[in-house]
């Protein structure tokens, strides 16, 4: 059996990308296989060996392996060249639902665009990505996947010695904003033109009607980062690298480095030890995936028009635009989170009122937001618990507010629960994964993907996941660990 592979990427000008295989590895052990992804995609783990072909040591046929070239700013800084330096897209295939999905080993080994990389990656950043991604889709926010975590029997070499090991990622494509960089930088008109018009036919068909595609191109794109960074901030995500490169095109979650989940809420958080400066801090995200929106508009502008005034003018207002579609989304989610289907004009008041409360107060993020339903059933102090000063006030306003919904407390109470996580991959989970995984027992990496499967669900033979850090377990700051 095989997989039944389309590789439209591959059939793009060479300069898209560099041909190149995955460097075998001396003894591939399956760490993880995703039933749900490959049943979504059609593939069936039970006719192959696994290992051997998601470690890269075996071709499918009909793959033809690239690593992709981009550019980017990373931190702000422009870096002219970057590309998959330690990935390889094996091709595309299409799912059950007939769209067309990448296939990309992470970790597979140097390509032209590794510079002074190993292109391999150890197990700690393999098994975070897994968790985290399949929690982010899991939570119903836009993200890559994971299809299989492989161990390599390789050692890598960071600060010291760790095992080895390979990740496949799927996502619905990894062309970033980076991509467009990279053509616009070198003055390529025709690889940029190239470019939009492949991501026009094969993310956002309807722009080909459009009097000017490549404009709506780019409104569609600042539509999809809008939604996604708004998704982020509803559930206390910090993405913790958002360079230009890592900014997808299609608006999915992309590169699952020292990125965290708040356990305490604070509004200017960081985690990522290489963010020294807090660019990407929680409250930045919105701000920065405009300014990589800018960056994809100024690559836009030579198809956007011929006259250049005129498509400065067109792009600039498209950015424009993105603090009220990110507004009016963010409110959306907040509003839903306290419990309002309905439209009240105090309730962003209302909303900032509870956030700087819980920021002076520095509450758990997710349980403070979950335990919200409580209130519905008059059980306050579940509520009132995480707060040390006085939030009595807000209850009344709260209570006033919810009052005006037309939906009976029932109905109110299982929305809510449906909107505000009772579990997210907390970081000192995580941690405790990685750590026993690197003594040999993967169980609690088992037991962690399985409690996130259903992370709205109150599961309550898992409370314990549901739990915040211990003053001794709290991560402070994560790695990029590549
Ligand atoms: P990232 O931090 O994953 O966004 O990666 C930034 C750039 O560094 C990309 O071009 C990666 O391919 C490259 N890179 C990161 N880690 C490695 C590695 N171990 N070997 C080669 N290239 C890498
Ligand atoms: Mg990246």
């Amino acid at each position: 059996m095989n997989i039944d592979f389309d590789n439209s990427y591959a059939r793009l000008p060479e300069k898209f990308y560099s041909n190149v295989k995955p460097t075998p590895v001396k003894s591939p052990n399956i760490i993880k296989l995703n039933n749900i992804l490959a049943d979504e995609l059609g593939i069936k783990f039970d006719n192959m060996q696994p290992e051997i072909f998601f470690s890269g040591n075996s071709l499918f046929s009909g793959s033809q392996p690239i690593a992709m070239a981009y550019a980017g700013h990373q931190f702000g800084n422009w870096v002219p060249q970057l590309g998959d330096g330690r990935a390889i897209l094996l091709g595309e295939i299409l799912d059950k639902k007939g769209l067309r999905r990448d296939i990309q080993l992470k970790g597979c080994g140097p390509t032209p665009f590794s510079r002074m990389g190993d292109g391999r990656a150890w197990l700690g950043p393999i098994l975070r990505e897994y968790i985290l991604s399949e929690a982010m889709e899991n939570l119903g926010i836009p993200t890559t996947r994971a299809l299989t975590a492989i161990s390599t029997g390789e050692k890598v070499y960071r600060e010291k010695e760790f095992p080895g090991a390979i990740l496949t990622r799927v996502a619905f494509s990894h062309i970033r904003v980076g991509t467009f960089q990279y053509f616009a930088s070198r003055k390529d008109l025709d690889g940029l033109k190239t470019l939009a018009d492949y991501v026009i036919n094969r993310h956002y068909k309807n722009c080909i009607k459009d009097n000017n595609p490549y404009l709506r191109l780019l409104k569609k794109v600042i539509k999809r980062q809008a939604n996604l960074v708004s998704k982020w901030m509803g559930v206390g995500f910090i993405h913790g690298v958002l360079n230009t490169d890592n900014t997808s095109i299609f608006g999915e979650t992309i590169d699952y480095g020292p990125c965290a989940f708040m356990d305490e809420y604070q509004f200017n958080k960081v985690f990522s030890s290489i963010d020294q400066t807090g660019r990407y801090a929680y409250k930045n995200q919105p701000a920065i995936i405009k300014w990589n929106l800018a960056c994809l508009a100024s690559c836009l502008l030579p198809l956007i028009s011929e006259n250049e005034k005129k498509a400065i003018n067109l792009a600039q207002s498209a950015v424009d635009e993105f603090d009220d579609i990110y507004n009016s989304l963010w409110l959306k989610i907040f509003r839903n989170k306290l419990g309002f289907r309905k439209i009240n004009e105090d309730d962003e008041k209302l909303i900032k009122n509870l956030l700087d409360l819980m920021d002076k107060n520095k509450t758990d993020f997710t349980l403070t937001f979950r335990s919200i339903s409580s209130l519905i059933n008059n059980d306050d102090d579940n509520f009132k618990k995480y707060f040390m000063s006085h939030n009595n006030e807000w209850i009344d306003k709260w209570r006033n507010r919810i009052s005006k919904e037309d939906n009976d407390k029932k109905d109110i109470f299982k929305f809510i629960n449906t909107i505000n996580p009772a579990f997210i991959p907390r970081n000192h989970r995580i941690e405790e994964i990685i750590s026993k995984a690197l003594e040999g027992d993967y169980s609690y990496f088992e037991i962690l993907n399985k409690v996130l499967l259903k992370p709205y669900d109150d599961q309550d033979e898992y409370k314990e996941y549901q739990k915040p850090p211990q003053e001794n377990q709290i991560v402070t700051e994560t790695f990029c660990g590549t």
